[in-house]
Formats: C-alpha cells, structure tokens, sequence
C-alpha cells in the first residue's frame, strides 16, 4: 500500500487550547495537544487515516482490547531546534517496533512509511505545542487496540490505531533508586516481554508498588527462572559501567525490550571507543561490583528520561550506593550529547533527527 493511496484527512480543531497550558507545571503525560490521529482497520486493510480535534472515542462494552488484551503502543518524542524546526528522533525504529509488537499479538502491521507520515503530520500540525525549554519535548503515543464487539477469544478482525501528543517535561528529576526483583517477573521466555504490549504494564503495577512502598522508584526485572540474570529496570533497558565497560543485557532472549534510547546509546559510545558488551549480565557479578567498588555507574535508558542515573541498588536485605553524580563523567557526557543532538545543538553525525 502506497501512502499515496491514503491521504491523511485533516479537521482542525476550533478553539486551541495551547494558551490554558501551564508550562511550568507539565506533569508526564496528563496534558494533551488539541489534535489527534485516528486510523480504522476493517475488512482486511487499513482505511481513512485523519486528524481530528482532540476528543473521547465511543466504544462498545464488548470492545476486544478491554477483555483480552489486543493493544499495543509506542513511545518517541518530538522536540524543537533553536532555528524553530522540529524533529522525531528515530521515528522508523518506533515503527519497525511496533510492527513487531502487532504480529507477536496477532494484530496487523501498519506500514512503516504510513506510521512515519501519521507521526510527521500529526506533530507538523500540532507544532506550536512543542516546548522549547531545555529537557521539554512533545510525547509522542501512538497506540492500536482490538475493536471487534465480540465476547469470544480470537484475534479481532477490527482495529484502530491512534496517536496521542503530550507535552513533557522531564521524567525523573532526582537519581533512581532500584531494587532488584527476586521474586516478581516481567516477562518469561517465549512470553511477550520484547513486545509493547499494554499487558505487560499492567502486570508489573503490583510488583512496583511493592518496591515503591520499601522507598524504590522501581524493580530491576530478573529472569523469570532463576532471577539470576539481569533483564531491564521498570521501562527503561538498564545499563552499567563496570570496569570502564559499558555492559548491558542482551537482548537475544524475547524477554527484554529492545530500546532505541539505549541502542542509541551504545551505538554513541562505541563511536567514542568505549567498550560496550552485550551479553548476560549476572545478579552476582552486579553486586560483586557494587561491593568491590568496580562499579562506575548505572543508568537506566528509556525515551521517556532518556538516560536515568542510578543512585541506589537494592538487593534482598542491603542496599548500595552508587558513586556521586559529578563523578559520572561518561553517561554525563553521553545524556548531554544526546540531548543536545536532538536539538540540534551538536551534529547528527548519525542521521537520527527526522525532520517534520
Ligand atoms: C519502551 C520501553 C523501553 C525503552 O525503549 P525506548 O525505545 O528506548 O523508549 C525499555 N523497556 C521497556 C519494558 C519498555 O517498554
């Protein structure tokens, strides 16, 4: 299918709310721009894309999605350049993503080119509600869920996709504290763990809570059989720095979410020439770092924070501390790089910057 063949309609919305917003006070995602992108899928094919006033959507008690889970999503940003042009960061990584997601829970692809256009337009349009402060950025969440009005298991023949915007400020604004999970589990090999799939956030409420009310922002997921090996922390793939190694989990298991922030980031510093392995990273040798002072750092990558650093380790019955913020000098140096990247602040030698 051409994109040709689908021309995005537009219907403007009449009063524009961009004036009511408090842009000192954004709370992460409560605040949404005046458009969004509707796109229906029926009789085998997707069919009259359209921005729209913002607005609720009608939906029949028996909707598929609400009974049996058929919704996944995606998460990128949009953010402003001092010369007033706007870009997505890497938006055909989020589109290949989502695809994936769609057929791992039997739901049908949207075509990548047709995703990236949704997104461009959408922001294109709604572009007066990207922030120009620095750390500030446009969420962008585009979403597809079951419609079939049917109480019976299988897949829905009836999808709509959507995209919602959201400015953002910055996600986390103290140093994370983690705890390593060795009970809960994120996701099981040949589960749908490297999906988005929107179960798998409902899933992990109860075991954060857990965590939040022992004084954790969130888990650092383990492997489902043992808990021996380290997978990501809450949504963000985690990374850490042992040895002036860069060293992450794999993501050869279907377990772990494979995060274009941290792709982004390894691909970075690579060009940098540090060392980066990709590899199965134990719970045992975390926490021997952490004893033997080996460990340089840790931070979890995500597009919501970018790169969170981590201050706290939680492990059973102790705790450890991480080294002081100003002695990070590498994620320090990598967040400011990819920051100022994406606003064009320093060149894209990478080509990641789409612009809209
Ligand atoms: C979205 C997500 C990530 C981060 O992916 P990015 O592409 O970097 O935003 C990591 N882990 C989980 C479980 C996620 O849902």
């Amino acid at each position: 299918m051409a994109i040709s063949e689908l021309t995005i309609s537009v219907e403007q919305c009449k009063d524009s709310a961009v004036n009511r917003v408090d842009w000192d006070n954004l709370p992460f995602g409560r605040v949404f721009t005046d458009h969004m992108l509707l796109m229906e899928y029926a009789d085998g094919r997707w069919e009259n894309p359209k921005i729209m006033p913002f607005q609720d959507i009608p939906m029949h008690p028996a909707m598929s999605a609400i009974h049996y889970g058929q919704s996944i999503f995606e998460g990128l940003k949009a953010y402003k350049h001092e010369d007033g042009r706007l870009s997505v960061f890497r938006p055909n990584m989020n589109a290949k993503r989502f695809n994936e997601s769609a057929i791992r829970m039997c739901m049908p692809e949207v075509p990548e080119a047709l995703f990236v256009e949704c997104v461009r337009k959408l922001v294109a349009i709604d572009s007066n509600w990207v922030p120009n402060k620095p750390g500030y950025s446009l969420y962008i969440r585009p979403f597809m869920f079951a419609t079939d009005a049917w109480v019976g298991i299988k897949p829905s023949e009836t999808y709509k996709f959507m995209i919602l915007l959201s400015p953002v400020g910055n996600y986390y604004s103290e140093p994370v504290r983690v705890k390593i999970e060795s009970y809960y589990t994120r996701a099981a090999q040949g589960g749908v763990g490297r999906a988005k799939a929107a179960g798998n956030y409902g899933a992990s409420l109860y075991p954060a809570k857990q965590a939040q009310d022992h004084n954790f922002h969130q888990l650092v997921w383990t492997d489902a059989k043992e808990h021996k090996y380290i997978e990501e922390s809450g949504t963000m793939n985690i990374v850490f720095q042992i040895n002036d190694t860069l060293i992450t989990p794999s993501e050869e298991q279907d377990t772990i979410l494979r995060g274009i922030t941290k792709r982004s980031i390894l691909e970075l510093a690579s060009s940098w020439g540090i060392a980066v392995e990709e590899r199965k990273v134990s719970v045992e040798e975390v926490i021997q770092a952490l004893r033997d002072g080996t460990m340089q750092d840790a931070f979890g990558a995500g597009t919501a924070a970018t790169l969170a650093q981590i201050d706290i380790i939680g492990y059973k019955d102790e705790v450890f501390k991480l080294p002081a913020m100003e002695n990070r000098t590498l994620s320090n140096r990598i967040k400011e790089h990819l920051d100022a990247l994406k606003i064009g602040k320093v060149e894209d030698t990478f080509g990641w910057n789409f612009f809209v």
